[in-house]
This record gives C-alpha cells, structure tokens and sequence, in this order.
C-alpha cells in the first residue's frame, strides 16, 4: 500500500530527462514536442508523405496502396522509429521497462482516439513464437494493446491467433520457401469470424508480418482488420 501510494506521487517525472512530466504522460512538454512524429502519412501503410494533404472524411492512401489494395483496412502508426521512440521501443522491448510500456501504450491511445469514430471489436498483438517468448519471457505487442484495452474498453482476443513458425528462423530459406513459410505463419481460430479487429504492435518494417497475419484473420472470416503500431521504420 505504501509503495502503490509512493508511486502515485513520483509519476510526475520525465522518463526521458527526468524534468517534471505533464498532462496524462510520463513525460514533459519539451520531450512531448519533439517525439519524431509520423503525422502526414499514409493511412493503410503509414508511409510518409512528401505534401500535406486534405483527408477530411476520407482515408488517404499512398500510391503504392492506391495500386494495390491489400488485407489491412487502415493503420494507425503515429510516430517514427528515430530518436528517441526508438530507445523507448527498445527499453519496452529488451529490458521490458513497464514505464514505457505504459507511455507507448497511452501515446498510441491518444492517437487511435482521434482517428476512429467506430472503433474494432477486438484487439488482437502480433503473437511471439512460443520459443521467442519463452527466450524473452514477455510479448512486447501485449504489453501495448493491454494498455489499449484497458483505456478504450476494447477486449483482447489474445488466444485467436498463434505463430506457428518463427520469424528468425527464415534467414537461412530462399524467397520462395521463406514466402510460403509466412503464408503458414499463424493458426487463427474462428473467434474472429464476424469481428472487426486492430493488430498491436510495436514497430512496423515492412508490414509483412501485420499482413500476414491480417490475412489469415480475414480467411477466418474477420470482417475488417486495421493495424495499430507504436512506430514506422522510415
Ligand atoms: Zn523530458
Ligand atoms: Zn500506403
């Protein structure tokens, strides 16, 4: 009880530079403002995009996804992996430092609830093959859409979808064995069917993955799924 009311006095500090935080966040408004922001960018693959555009009311696209459209509906992927998100993600991921988790997580909050008038049903993190996770004891993606489920009242549907074959295992396989490997990547279960879901993860690369995954959900009859990341690599 004492250590619960001693950290509800001390949150009020920066995790970055341990000024005085601000608002909601463990952060304050210097470090706050010069997050690398991913704010003009396409809406289904976050790319960035070069002009600022109107998207009122609409979904803007790049052209990449103007040509070709894929499984994931819309994403929203608000910063960028430069400094320091990328040492933040790191911390999340590496040392699983619940501080940021929880300040990644509530970022992310912050920019899904401004972008959704209807929010998914179920938000489902990018599962870790069980030998990652027992390597790494914890699934960095859960940590985030725990703290997503819990602000926006959306449930987890963490047992529909199970990785089946590690992704770092594919280094040694040639381009088509290692595509076909990826199309087999997860088992979904029909707890899906019907239901509009979010992916959470922590950082989009190529997307391979959240498409992967995409696809397979909307085989098993998902009707929509959007992708929702911490940050994009550029
Ligand atoms: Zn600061
Ligand atoms: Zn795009």
């Amino acid at each position: 009880m004492l250590q619960f009311l001693y950290s509800q006095f001390t949150r009020s500090t920066c995790v970055l530079c341990d000024d005085q935080a601000t608002g909601a966040l463990d952060l304050c408004s210097a470090c706050l403002v010069n997050l690398p922001r991913n704010s003009q960018c396409c809406h289904v693959c976050a790319l960035p995009l070069p002009a600022p555009m109107d998207a009122r009311g609409s979904v803007l696209r790049c052209g990449g996804c103007i040509a070709s459209r894929g499984p994931i509906s819309e994403s929203v992927i608000p910063y960028l992996y430069r400094p320091p998100a990328d040492f933040m993600i790191r911390r999340l991921k590496y040392a699983d430092d619940t501080k940021y988790g929880r300040l990644i997580g509530e970022l992310l909050f912050q920019s899904v609830q401004t972008r959704y008038t209807t929010l998914p049903d179920r938000l489902i993190p990018i599962p870790l093959h069980s030998s990652r996770y027992r390597q790494r004891g914890f699934n960095q993606a859960r940590i985030i859409a725990r703290h997503l489920s819990k602000r926006l009242h959306i449930p987890l549907e963490e047992s529909a979808a199970t990785r089946v074959i590690a992704g770092d295992r594919q280094a040694a396989l040639g381009a088509r064995a290692r595509a076909r490997n990826m199309r087999r990547a997860f088992l979904v279960n029909n707890a899906v069917a019907g239901r509009t879901i979010a992916v959470v993860d922590d950082v989009y690369t190529t997307g391979a993955t959240c498409s992967t995954l995409a696809r397979s959900l909307l085989a098993a009859g998902a009707s929509r799924v959007d992708v929702w990341a911490f940050a994009r690599t550029p």
